[in-house]
């Protein structure tokens, strides 16, 4: 099935795992062809930490010379920290070590796939609803998605030609989540989408369907911020 998507070169981080493998699933479904960069082995993965910026930049540029250029860029690559941890047992390591991967990293992400994305093309970024409404134990986590959404529209009006957006979820059923919030998972009355959830919202970001949207947080949280 010829869809807008194919044929697109797509470069996904993050995508051994959760919803950057849900991405990079959804989008080979779409037809586009598929670079998946993470510090962790997986299925055709290119091995870097996005943290390591010359093994980044080496990673980008093998994916995007395999396809001679991009036209999408997904980051999902992203820790929680310390998550549960109240403010006086948070270190400045933890802190730094969530936005290196979180802030830092997709930063470095664009930077480097900037001169390989063809006029027209997209950037999404996996924000998270944790920048909008906080929960206890996770200071470096919302702080680190605050600066996801800022960085967002500082990219989406530097580059012009690129449209920039990040999806913000509510909880995610990841290997991510699953190791920070457990059986909560399981109960029916906690509101959980699943990763290809998430891949939709991301395909219509770096689709021409959204075209008009620039510089945005996609929002999509069962309408919990909204009560
Ligand atoms: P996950 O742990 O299942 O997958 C994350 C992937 O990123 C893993 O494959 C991991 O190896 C990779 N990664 C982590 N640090 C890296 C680094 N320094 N360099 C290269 N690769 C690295 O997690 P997930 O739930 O799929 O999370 C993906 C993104 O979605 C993250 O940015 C996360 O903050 C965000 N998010 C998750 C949820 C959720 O509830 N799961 C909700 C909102 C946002």
């Amino acid at each position: 099935m010829r869809t807008e998507l194919a044929g697109k070169a797509v470069l996904v981080t993050g995508g051994a795992s959760g919803i950057g493998l849900a991405c990079a699933e959804a989008f080979r479904a779409e037809g586009a062809r598929v670079g998946v960069i993470d510090r962790q082995d997986g299925l055709g993965v290119v091995r870097a930490d996005v943290t390591d910026e010359p093994a980044l930049a080496a990673a980008v540029d093998t994916v995007a010379r395999r396809f001679g250029g991009l036209d999408a860029v997904v980051g999902c690559a992203g820790i929680s920290g310390p998550v549960g941890t109240p403010m006086s047992a948070t270190t400045a390591a933890d802190v730094a070590r969530v936005l290196a991967v979180n802030v830092t990293g997709q930063f470095l992400l664009v930077k480097h796939a900037l001169p390989w994305l063809a006029d027209g093309g997209a950037v999404v970024l996996l924000g998270s609803d944790s920048a909008f409404t906080a929960a206890p134990g996770m200071v470096p986590y919302c702080a680190s998605k605050g600066a996801v959404v800022a960085m967002t529209r500082a990219l989406a009006v530097e580059v012009p030609g690129i449209r920039v957006n990040c999806v913000c979820p509510s909880v995610v059923d990841t290997p991510m989540a699953r190791a920070d919030l457990g059986a909560v998972l399981d109960d029916p009355a906690f509101p959980v989408q699943a990763a290809g959830d998430v891949a939709r919202q991301v395909l219509f970001l770096a689709s021409p369907a959204s075209r008009p949207v620039n510089g945005q947080a996609l929002l999509a949280d069962f309408g919990m911020s909204a009560r």
